[in-house]
């Protein structure tokens, strides 16, 4: 499906480290977080050891505790969800737009304004006191920014927090400016199938100098400055990365123009022959989005076309893809606490239903891409 993009450069990077003793907390982490500083013009950026863990920590830095309430995204990856509900907050999912499958600003706008109507199945029934809408979580949904200004008007109304959840678009921009830095907290994600890869880590960046030192301490066992090794000033975690990812990280941020243009060299491959293909749709970008940030390559199928049946056709010839989301209303545990059903966020369930992720990496050649053209070519021919 996707394969890492690593030099020998980066593999050297590593070796540097285990050649020393230091392989947690060193210089390696300080330079993977100067160099998102210095890419997105963020004040701090705090290295984790997942996007999973960055998500949690702004959660925690923005004040969010239980009972609280965040609007969101069922489109997503389920981390953007499950970081709220670890801390006991309830996801408000509003649904997306159809063009992009980006969170849709003007329901994100009515939910701020009839929360009431938005809440989950299974808290309809309680009173509403106690219960305060606290942030927006929109999500960069593969590697293209969510309409951020429309969002960011209305936490500004409502006075929410807005946590970008960038993890799948590291390096876009939208109206000229990075993704991560458009609301107050930023977090991008390097597990193997990102853009570039820490094997695991995150990165969470604000310019909110008291979250982040807030932010670090809890990364670090809730440690704050003054501190020593046995001394917790809060309630933390270890979500430290190791020096070992950092430096691969280090290394992989110094080529990340490179790395994502040939990633945009892929998508074009593929734009130029799967638009020819009738019954394909290819993904939409933006006006406003100045830069893709290829993450997946998802196409849809058109509605006729059974995309399960596809996905086994193109699996059997050797060709690995993946449906992209399964909806996260629609995970088991999510409809046994939050009673989600099939019908709730219906361009959600019809984007889930037709999108498929097909091989994608900044790594293939021209002729990988003509061949898992073809035959999809092959096998909607064979089957329409
Ligand atoms: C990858 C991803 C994450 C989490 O990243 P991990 O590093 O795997 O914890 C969060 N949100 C989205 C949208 C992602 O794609």
């Amino acid at each position: 499906m996707s394969s890492p993009d690593l030099n020998d450069a980066d593999r050297q990077a590593v070796i540097n480290v285990i050649n020393t003793p230091i392989l947690s907390m060193g210089k390696y982490t300080n330079d993977f977080e100067k160099a998102f500083c210095d890419l997105t013009g963020a004040k701090h950026a705090i290295a984790v050891n997942s996007g999973t863990a960055g998500l949690h920590l702004c959660v925690r830095a923005a004040g969010i505790s239980a009972g609280d309430l965040v609007i969101t995204t069922p489109f997503s990856f389920v981390a953007s969800s499950n970081a709220l509900l670890f801390e006991g907050a309830i996801p408000i999912f509003v649904d997306i737009d159809p063009k992009t499958g980006n969170i849709n600003p003007e329901l994100v706008a009515d939910a701020a304004k009839n929360i009431e109507k938005y809440l989950p199945r299974t808290n309809r029934q309680s009173p509403i006191v106690n219960r305060q809408l606290k942030a927006i979580l929109p999500v960069d949904v593969f590697g293209q920014p969510a309409d951020m200004d429309a969002i960011n008007a209305v936490a500004k109304e409502h006075g929410l927090a807005v946590i970008e959840d960038s993890c799948e678009a590291l390096g876009a921009t939208y109206k000229g400016n990075h993704a991560g830095t458009l609301g107050e907290f930023g977090v991008f994600a390097f597990y193997p199938n990102k853009q570039i890869t820490t094997g695991e880590g995150g990165v969470i960046i604000t310019s909110d100098d008291k979250a982040a030192h807030f932010m670090r301490a809890l990364r670090n066992q809730g440690r704050a400055p003054g501190d020593t090794w046995l001394q917790h000033t809060h309630l933390g975690y270890n979500y430290r990365i190791d020096e070992m990812s950092a430096a691969m990280g280090a290394s992989q941020m110094s080529r990340l123009d490179e790395i994502l243009s040939k990633r945009e060299q892929v998508a074009a491959w593929y734009e130029a022959r799967l638009s020819q293909i009738a019954g394909v749709e290819i993904p939409f970008i933006e006006s406003f989005t100045t830069r893709t940030s290829w993450f997946v390559y998802v196409i849809r199928f058109d509605k006729k076309i059974n995309r399960d049946e596809m996905a086994k056709r193109l699996d059997a010839r050797g060709i690995p893809v993946r449906p992209y989301f399964l909806p996260i209303h629609l995970q088991p545990y999510m409809v046994e606490k939050f009673g989600g059903r099939e019908g709730d966020f219906p361009v959600t369930e019809d984007l889930g239903k037709r999108g498929l992720a097909i091989p994608f990496s900044g790594v293939m050649t021209e002729e990988e891409v003509d061949y898992v053209c073809n035959i999809i070519r092959e096998e909607l021919t064979l089957y329409v």
